[in-house]
């Protein structure tokens, strides 16, 4: 609030300043008036504000009041008239112009940091370029008036000279300006009118225009309450602050002011001849100082722009963590590579290397870890791999080296096995030694086939993705099978995103019967995907696809929904009892996603099922990947009374231990272990385990894939009552599961497919 005031009046302040400088050039006869006497007081309070309030910074104070004390008492000497008092009136003069430039350059050595260089030289410029007009207009007239003593003349001359150079540090300062604020303003402003001051003095003392006195004096009372004015408001503590918040002097500006101060002189120089010998030698010497500060500016002006370039191109192309070139760069050293080994036997290597399970270590040790991780394996790359050879960053964890000068496959595999084992002492970090490795990938640019250095990179790449799913840390070779295979998922993906919203998705149900009733208890959702044409995708080859992309989430809270209001139809038609069971299969990705128990509840809730019908199977995977997330989700459900099955039991590598500590209500023995229940004693063993197992824990046992009667008894005999497979029905389309259960539960057809009555 109170700074808000104080801003306020330093603005009256400057507004004022000026008002009474007109009105003392109107209505004064001398040097006192009252106006000038405002003038003095606002200057007085304005400083005092300037220190009290606002902290105003010493040096600047100091010299701000030094300066206007020094013009009042030249003002003061002159007004006494004798040839000693304007002499000594002269010196201050003199000394208020050499306190200005101390001044200035206190302010420009704090305010000018990086670009202090070509500043300088443009406020040079400028500077001396005024001194030239300033010295044939003048001081060189002034020198023949008769009058003015020697000594007179000496030092006016001084005092014009220094002025120049007040313009230039004030110029200088302009160009180096920060965001303005009104303090630099009103100092700024204050500064240029006492240079006008002594530039109108000179003028005057030529004798060709002529002044009131009074009239004289207002640049010089203004200039006094601007300062005053500048020291009043709050941004006076900044003042000669270095520009954190530099932005860079509005070029154009810059251009037009060093240029016009070029271009006068040239003129000046041009139309006025000069007047005697003297004038020649200060003429020719300034011209001379000029033109070497120009030419300097320009050197100074087209290395700054060769090094901006060259840093330019150099960030464009180089990786800034490791300095290691990077796709680009890359790029063009493999283009060129391939270029000169076409048609020798030459077949230059190109390895892609992914470092393994990067984002881990970044996300649970830091992105600085990170950092030392990747320099150091740039480091050990770039040593492993010989001279000749290049290696690159081109993206996080990926780097890429080219050989030029392989000529054989066992070449290019033995370099990335020294790749390989340069990473496998371990790596020194922040944080302790840590051990990565790296997948590689493989391609070569075979002779005779043309090839571009993007195609060779994707090779390499696609031969990477290879060595990752092969289990990490190993090398794969790029073929052409390589490529199909990446097409046909590509394709599969991109064509997957929409298959939803084309409605290209449809559910098929499998029933679960219970082998002692002889009745359909239950039924399993299975998913098809037709992509027209007749072309059905099985889920073994899109689901993996979906759970890896993402786009499990939607398809699987889609499938529940359907699944849910299917079986609300069928039991309000009465095809099936209404306790039939739906299983929906669930993807880990799925309980990861923390919309889903919500989804299910309200699929529950729309179709009216009991939550008790629902059953969702998840494989074991479940209990090995991030178990404590899945387990959470699978607890929040299991709440809602949904039921928790464990598809395919037996195939993945889960632990007693995991087991227990699942919610789980039934298991679902794998369809490897049923093919082989009749004729192998072990599985035999084995199923009769899990039987007693999941007896023990309380679950219900379903046999999966069940194709035949001996089959089915072999599993009856092993105490499991209820089975799903191709011996009681394929899975079918929603439309001919009313008609199937009828099938099964027609006793004369129960005893045809089971033998049983
Ligand atoms: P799953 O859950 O174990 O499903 C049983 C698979 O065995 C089904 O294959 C089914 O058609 C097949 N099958 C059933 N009875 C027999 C039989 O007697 N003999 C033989 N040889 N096979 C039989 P399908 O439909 O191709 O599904 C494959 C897998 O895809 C499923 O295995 C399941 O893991 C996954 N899947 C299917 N639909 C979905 C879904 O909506 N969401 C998720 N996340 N996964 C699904
Ligand atoms: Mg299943
Ligand atoms: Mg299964």
């Amino acid at each position: 609030m109170a700074r808000k005031a104080l801003s306020v009046t330093a603005w009256i302040f400057a507004i004022a300043a000026v008002g009474l400088g007109a009105a003392h050039a109107v209505i004064a006869d001398g040097f006192y008036s009252v106006p000038a006497i405002s003038c003095l007081v606002i200057a007085v309070f304005g400083v005092i504000t300037g220190i009290a309030a606002h902290k105003a910074p010493l040096p600047v104070t100091v010299i701000t009041v030094l300066t206007a004390s020094t013009l009042f008492a030249a003002r003061i000497f002159e007004d006494k008239g004798s040839t000693h008092h304007s002499l000594t009136a002269e010196s201050l003069f003199l000394a208020s112009q050499l306190l200005l430039v101390l001044g200035l350059v206190f302010i420009i050595r704090q305010r000018l940091t990086g670009q202090a260089g070509n500043v300088l030289a443009d406020g040079l410029i400028v500077g001396i370029g005024a001194w030239l007009i300033v010295w044939v207009y003048l001081v060189q007239p002034s020198l023949g008036i008769t009058g003015n003593s020697a000594s007179f003349t000496t030092i006016r001359s001084m005092t014009l000279a220094v002025s120049m150079i007040v313009l230039f540090l004030l110029v200088t300062l302009l160009f180096s300006e920060t965001v303005p604020s009104p303090a630099n303003a009103f100092l700024g402003v204050a500064i240029a009118l006492t240079l006008a001051e002594v530039i109108l003095r000179a003028v005057v003392s030529r004798g060709d225009v002529s002044f009131s006195l009074a009239t004289l004096d207002a640049p010089l009372l203004i200039a006094v309450a601007l300062a005053g004015a500048g020291f009043a408001h709050p941004t006076i503590r900044h003042v000669s602050a270095s520009g954190s918040h530099t932005v860079m002097p509005a070029l154009m500006t810059r251009l037009l002011t060093t240029t016009s101060s070029l271009v006068a002189p040239i003129i000046i120089l041009a139309i006025d001849k000069p007047a005697n010998n003297q004038d020649t030698t200060v003429r020719t010497i300034t011209v001379c100082i000029l033109t070497a500060v120009v030419m300097s500016r320009v050197v100074q002006s087209v290395r700054l722009n060769a090094n901006t370039q060259e840093q330019l191109v150099r960030s464009a192309l180089t990786d800034s963590l490791t300095g290691l070139p990077n796709r680009v760069l890359m790029l063009q050293h493999i283009e060129t590579a391939m270029r000169s080994s076409w048609k020798t036997h030459l077949q230059p290597t190109v390895l892609f290397i992914d470092v393994d399970r990067f984002k881990n270590i970044n996300d649970s040790l830091g992105h600085s870890v990170g950092d030392d991780v990747l320099t150091e394996v740039s480091r050990r790359l770039t040593s492993a791999v010989p001279s000749h050879a290049t290696v690159a960053r081109i993206a996080g964890d990926e780097f890429v080296v080219l050989d030029a000068t392989t000529q054989t496959v066992t070449q290019s595999v033995l370099l990335a096995e020294e790749v390989l084992d340069s990473l496998r002492s371990p790596i020194n970090t922040r944080d302790g030694d840590m051990f990565v490795t790296a997948s590689i990938g493989v391609a070569y640019a075979p002779t005779a086939v043309e090839l571009s250095a993007n195609e060779l990179m994707r090779h390499a790449d696609t031969a990477m993705y290879r060595a990752k799913n092969a289990g990490r840390n190993c090398i794969a070779l790029f073929d052409d099978s390589m490529l199909e295979s990446v097409t046909k998922r590509l394709d599969v993906e991109t064509a997957l995103y929409r298959a939803l919203e084309r409605n290209e998705l449809h559910l098929v149900h499998q029933p679960i019967v219970d082998i002692d009733l002889g009745i359909v208890v239950g039924f399993e959702a299975l998913m098809r995907w037709d992509r027209g044409q007749s072309q059905v995708v099985s889920p073994d080859e899109f689901i993996p696809i979906a759970e890896e992309t993402g786009i499990i989430v939607p398809l699987g809270s889609w499938a529940i929904n359907d699944a849910l209001t299917q079986l609300r139809s069928w039991i309000d038609a009465e095809h099936c009892s209404p306790s039939t069971t739906m299983s929906v299969n669930v993807s880990v990705r799925q309980l990861h996603d923390p919309q889903f128990v919500t989804v299910v509840s309200e699929a529950l809730a729309s179709s009216g099922i009991p939550a008790e019908q629902l059953w969702l199977e998840v494989t074991e995977s479940v209990m090995i990947t991030e178990p404590t997330q899945a387990l959470a989700s699978l607890h929040r459900l299991n709440a809602l009374g949904v039921r928790i099955a464990i598809d395919d039991f037996g195939t993945g590598y889960s632990s007693l231990s995991l087991l227990q500590r699942f919610p789980i209500q039934c298991i679902k023995i794998d369809r490897a272990f049923v093919n082989d229940v009749v004729t192998e004693p072990a599985t035999q063993n084995i199923v009769r385990t899990i039987v007693a197992m999941a007896t023990a824990m309380g679950a219900d046992i379903v046999a999966e894939g069940v194709e035949n009667i001996e089959q089915l008894d072999q599993l009856t005999s092993l105490e499991c009552h209820r089975a799903q497979g191709y011996l009681f029905s394929r899975p079918v389309h929603v439309d001919d599961v009313p008609r199937v259960v009828k099938f099964i539960e027609d006793p004369t057809h129960w005893r045809e497919i089971t033998g049983r009555n």
